[in-house]
């Protein structure tokens, strides 16, 4: 390992307490403040900075940032984090999307280009929309990259894109003093954009729309949903954009789709249109999905719950699980005999451990007979950094209740 040659220089140096190294030599890649011994230099929010351990052996370098997350990692080998880096990092991502089928042609042209730490680049998020990529940066030293960025994304993707739009207005942490719009960085492009996956329709209007403007990370899920669909009366709620409804209205009898957003529930009714015109096997309603349940006068024997992430932070993990096992029992009461439910957590800090613990609560609850058929996650363009399993924030259950 390298030594600290010197703490002079221009680089900003961090040193870590006695003990603290140690999940950085497990290549987690974030260094907590509580962790740092000293700081030499005045690094100001976004700089890149080297981490060294108390021996003074070079463990990494990365974005400071003066909040809980003191530094988020490139790099594990080198301290220069250069254009060559950054352009090194993008292809590979880019190309492991290629050979996993996902390069725009086919019929699914709608994925994850770049998914942060499970790309090796904290703080960035590319989906690609059949030609457009929306960004979104959630650290600022990844938005002072922001044009290398863009360049290096025209550069690898070619004429595959018209258009890259950023959409880190809210994203940021409010502290970084930056003052990010939403616009285009290059090129431009009507909304809403017309995609498709695995063959189906979607309608994506990422300047209005929840996110980048879609929830790509069920596209399989969303498949094993349509595989369960035949016959069944469906119920899914929190459908946002409808991409459950779409894939389970294939063979369902019916479906109801469920948003408190009356925009939501609109976009839902229009993207069914898209695939299935005007059919009368669909309704949207605007509606609260706890009061839905609760008023439901319908028989379902398939519910999809897929509601926003209940916790945002640590503090309110007890609040959110029981969120859930709330929202879970009254699926689980609610399901005809013999009836499926495809149930889902999307809190970072929600671990699929807890998750099940609240399902399983749940299911105590009603005393009904519950039995796991399918434990779901991410698809591979959503990659679990094995070193950071922070990365594995999708989970989810399907259940059989008898
Ligand atoms: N299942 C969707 C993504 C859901 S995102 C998909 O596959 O794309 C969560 C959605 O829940 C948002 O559209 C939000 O408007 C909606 N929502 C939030 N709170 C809600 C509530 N209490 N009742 C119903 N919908 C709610």
């Amino acid at each position: 390992m390298k030594k600290v040659a010197s703490v002079r220089g221009n680089s900003v140096k961090i040193v870590l307490k006695s003990g603290k190294d140690q999940s950085l030599m497990r290549y987690h890649p974030w260094v907590f403040s509580g962790a740092i011994k000293k700081i030499y230099g005045d690094p100001a929010e976004g700089d890149i900075v080297e981490v060294y351990d108390n021996k003074e052996s070079f463990l990494g370098a990365g974005h400071f940032s003066p909040g809980s997350i003191a530094v988020r990692i490139l790099s594990f080998k080198t301290a220069d984090i250069s254009s060559d880096f950054f352009r090194d990092t993008i292809h590979r991502a880019i190309g492991f999307r290629s050979r996993l089928g996902l390069d725009g042609s086919g019929n699914t042209n709608m994925f994850r280009l770049i998914h942060g730490e499970g790309d090796g680049l904290p703080g960035l998020i590319a989906d690609y929309y059949n030609g457009v990529v929306v960004l979104q940066f959630h650290s600022t030293g990844m938005y002072r990259s922001k044009d290398l960025v863009t360049e290096l994304l025209k550069e690898a993707l070619g004429s595959r894109i018209t258009a890259i739009y950023d959409k880190s207005a809210n994203t940021l942490p409010y502290k970084s003093g930056m003052e990010p719009h939403n616009g285009y960085l290059y090129g431009s492009s009507e909304v809403p954009h017309l995609v498709s996956e695995n063959g189906y329709s979607f309608e994506i209007d990422w300047v209005t729309g929840q996110k980048t403007g879609f929830f790509i990370d069920q596209r399989d899920n969303r498949s094993m949903a349509a595989s369960y669909s035949r016959g069944r009366r469906v119920l899914n709620l929190f459908s946002y954009t409808g991409g459950f409804s779409v894939y389970a209205l294939g063979q369902a009898e019916r479906v109801h789709s469920v948003d408190s957003s009356a925009a939501a529930s609109a976009t839902a009714a229009r993207n069914v249109a898209l695939n299935f015109g005007d059919n009368e096997r669909h309704e949207a309603f605007t509606s609260d999905a706890f009061e839905f349940l609760a008023q439901a006068k319908e028989r379902y024997d398939m519910i999809i719950l897929d509601p926003p992430a209940f916790a945002k932070h640590n503090n309110v993990l007890g609040n959110a699980l029981q969120g859930y096992k709330r929202l879970n029992i009254k699926a689980i009461e609610n399901i005809e005999p013999g009836g499926v439910i495809f149930t889902f957590s999307c809190s970072q800090v929600v671990s699929r451990d807890n998750f099940r613990k609240s399902v399983f609560a749940a299911a105590a609850n009603t005393g009904r007979r519950v039995r796991i058929l399918h434990q779901l996650s991410q698809p591979p363009d959503h990659p679990v950094n094995i070193y950071h399993p922070e990365s594995e924030y999708l989970k989810g259950l399907v259940l059989h209740v008898d």
